[in-house]
């Protein structure tokens, strides 16, 4: 009886960390001490790429408006073209150092 019992055991190997459901070894990725299911991982990069979104979105606008405002406080460059600008400095790397 003991035995039957523990035949019917998930292996830990076949358990996801996150969702706790036995996908199997094959539909798993080990990231150092954890398993992750590959619906788990979909979910997880999902919400990484919102985040990181809202992040850029908040960063680009910031850049539009100070593009957009000269140090007088009035307006040197549309807010369209300030916006354009602001989304190419984005994509090639600029943060703003706070
Ligand atoms: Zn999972």
């Amino acid at each position: 009886m003991i035995e039957l019992q523990k035949q019917f055991q998930p292996k830990a190997r076949n358990i996801c960390s996150a969702c706790g459901k036995d996908v199997g070894v094959s539909k798993l990725v080990v990231v150092g001490n954890v398993n992750i299911c590959f619906e788990c991982a979909d979910l997880s990069k999902q919400l990484a790429d919102k985040e990181r979104n809202e992040v850029a979105e908040k960063e680009i606008q910031q850049m539009a408006n100070d593009l957009s405002t000269g140090d007088a406080g009035l307006i040197d460059m549309g807010m369209g073209t300030a916006r354009a600008h602001a989304e190419r400095l984005y994509k090639a790397g600029y943060r703003k150092v706070e």
